[in-house]
């Protein structure tokens, strides 16, 4: 073979080479890694894929002409390979090269720290590969390069070009967004990013510390709901960022996934039983509140659950998640619609965290562009709704300020109110005792006139001329004076009863005492039924001469009557009188007075009636 032909047979291998690369390596482009700037450079279209559902391949394996054929490029540009939940391990190839007459250094990044096992097969100066086995489910000293992602060092000698594999798998959602950065570039993205995060960081421990003292202070358990609700979606986030890896319980080295997921699980929780709380939803919807403490006790549960077989149901736990996330939407509209004022705030902060979290993933899904907003969108929207809730338990505090405040102005209404019609009964009832008083003061001394009245003729009663005789006899004792006591008595009465008839009788013995009470004209002068037809006359400091002169008026005035008796010799009605009159003395009984009238009434009976006798 001269040196023509074997030119030609170089150009013949090169050609059937070149073409057999074509075939195998369908559209893969040799990636030139010379020229970068501070931005990534997404590899999506620049890598072959290769799934293994055994997960039994090797790097020989992949190497090996037969399976290298099977890597297939991406044409739709995207952020990131939306793997899916699958058990299958995936092989990325990535052809690169550099045309400088420089070495470079570049970071191949691998922008997701949730994958479980991700093993990059680099080449090394003596042309073998030197492997890096990291990922969540292995310890941070596992990572090449130390960052909450997965970052590998590629370093390209001048005019050279090598092939990158890297073989990853995971428990849960497969996604692996690809990026090749400038050394720079990626140390300022760090930084940025990590200062999000503390900026994030800080914030939840300020809402973390500021509603655990109002929990202090205030003893209200929503604040503690809160609070447990914001550690655990801090704790979840953080472990799901990367930003604290290796995790161990009592001891044991825990994965991280399970911590993720579990996290997950009590932040959820925690939120459901603040959403209990906060929208009272045990009053407005006691159905559905059962419902919502039964989600809380599976989503308490489920860390156990996650520990055993977090492969077999984390895609399940993901629609339990999302179903959740609805349930609480449809709760806090449900709650809106009764006009529960912290249902607002609640769809308002709600709103915002599906917003965050659905920019985040339209940027993974290259739909939206990226920037600040979108890269940390869940971020964003958890902060907001973190601080837009606390502003909701504020606005607590001040509506039931202000409901206490109600319920005092109504209480000392009610009071004023009270107090009025106590005292507007009080005065009623004043009134009431008064009148009836007044009443009963006019009974009285209807009653002590009617007890001291005689019925038939009007004039006082026995009774009444026994107590003014007693009262007179002391008074006349005391002063010394003499009282006058005449006995009067109707001359042949029986007789006039008897031919008249008893109305008639009496009838007469009403005229008899009227003539016997207008003849009295002295206010002292006391004229009274004594009994049947018997009247007595009493007259203090009265001498028994003048007692004698009233005595003989008063048979005048009852003979002046003419009233006809046609059984009396007289013709007419006429009366006795017996009188006396004593000079009171301490030792002489009351009895004596009424003994000498009668003794006197007695003689003028005797001596032919119609006279006065003394005695
Ligand atoms: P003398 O002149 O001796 O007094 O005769 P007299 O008939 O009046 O005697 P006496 O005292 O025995 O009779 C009294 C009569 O008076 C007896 C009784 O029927 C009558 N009398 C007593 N009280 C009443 C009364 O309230 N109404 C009437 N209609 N009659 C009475
Ligand atoms: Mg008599
Ligand atoms: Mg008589």
């Amino acid at each position: 073979m001269n040196t023509h032909q074997r030119f030609r047979f170089a150009l013949w291998i090169l050609l059937s080479l070149s073409i057999f690369a074509s075939s195998a390596w369908a559209g893969v482009r040799q990636l030139d890694a010379t020229a970068m700037d501070q931005e990534p450079l997404i590899l999506t279209t620049h890598v072959g894929l290769l799934e293994d559902p055994s997960r039994a391949l090797t790097l020989v394996d992949v190497r090996s002409a037969e399976v290298a054929g099977r890597f297939r490029v991406e044409q739709a540009a995207s952020a990131s390979f939306a793997l899916g939940f699958t058990r299958s391990a995936y092989w990325f190839r990535l052809d690169i090269g550099n045309s400088s007459d420089q070495a470079l250094n570049r970071l191949l990044v691998v922008d997701n720290p949730r994958i479980s096992h991700v093993d990059a097969y680099l080449p090394d100066e003596q042309g073998g590969y030197r492997a890096w086995r990291t990922g969540a489910d292995r310890p941070q000293t596992s990572k090449a390069y130390d960052n909450r992602n997965f970052v590998f060092p590629l370093y390209l000698a001048a005019h050279s070009q090598q092939a990158v594999y890297l073989r990853v798998e995971s428990s849960i959602g497969l996604l692996v967004p690809l990026q090749l950065w400038s050394v720079g570039g990626f140390q300022a993205y760090e930084r940025e990013d990590y200062m999000a995060r503390s900026g994030y960081m800080g914030i939840a421990v300020a809402m973390i510390l500021f509603n655990l003292m109002l929990f202090i202070a205030l003893r209200e358990r929503i604040y503690l709901l809160y609070v447990t609700f914001v550690l655990c979606a801090v704790c979840a986030l953080t472990i799901k960022n990367g930003m604290a890896p290796d995790w161990t319980l009592f001891g044991l080295p825990l994965n991280s996934n399970v911590a993720y997921y579990s996290g997950a699980s009590l932040a959820l929780s925690g939120m459901l039983l603040f959403m209990r709380s906060m929208l009272q939803t045990a009053r407005l919807l006691p159905r559905v509140d059962r419902w919502l403490l039964a989600l809380v006790a599976l989503y308490l549960a489920s860390p156990l659950l996650y520990a055993v077989a977090l492969p077999q149901v984390s895609r399940v736990a993901v629609v339990v998640n999302l179903l959740t996330a609805f349930v609480m939407m449809g709760v806090a509209l449900a709650c809106a619609l009764k006009r529960q004022r912290s249902a607002y705030f609640f769809l308002a902060a709600f709103g915002l965290l599906i917003l965050g979290g659905a920019t985040t993933s339209l940027r993974a899904m290259g739909i939206l562009p990226t920037n600040a907003f979108t890269v940390d969108g869940l971020q964003i929207g958890s902060s907001l709704e973190m601080l837009l809730l606390a502003f909701a338990l504020a606005d607590r505090i001040n509506v039931m300020r202000q409901e206490k405040l109600q319920a005092q102005a109504r209480l000392l209404q009610t009071q004023e109110q009270l107090v009025q019609s106590l005292q507007r009964s009080e005065r009623e009832l004043e009134a009431r005792v008064a009148e009836r008083t007044e009443a009963l003061q006019v009974l009285n001394s209807r009653l002590e006139t009617l007890s001291l009245t005689d019925a038939l003729t009007s004039i006082a009663n026995r009774r009444h001329f026994d107590e003014v005789l007693a009262k007179e006899w002391k008074r006349a004792q005391r002063m010394g004076e003499p009282l006058a006591l005449a006995v009067v008595d109707v001359d042949w009465f029986k007789a006039y009863n008897d031919h008249y008839g008893h109305l008639a009788g009496d009838s007469c013995l009403q005229q008899v005492a009227l003539a016997l009470a207008t003849t009295i004209s002295r206010s002292s002068d006391l004229v009274a039924r004594y009994g049947g037809e018997e009247f007595v006359f009493l007259a203090p400091a009265t001498s028994l001469a003048s007692a004698q002169g009233m005595a003989e008026k008063l048979v005048q005035s009852v003979a002046a009557l003419a009233l006809p008796h046609v059984r009396s010799p007289l013709g007419h009605v006429s009366i006795s009188v017996g009188v006396t009159a004593m000079q009171a003395e301490a030792e002489l009984p009351l009895q004596t007075l009424l003994q000498r009238a009668d003794a006197a009434l007695y003689r003028a009976k005797a001596l032919g009636r119609n006279r006065v006798e003394v005695g």
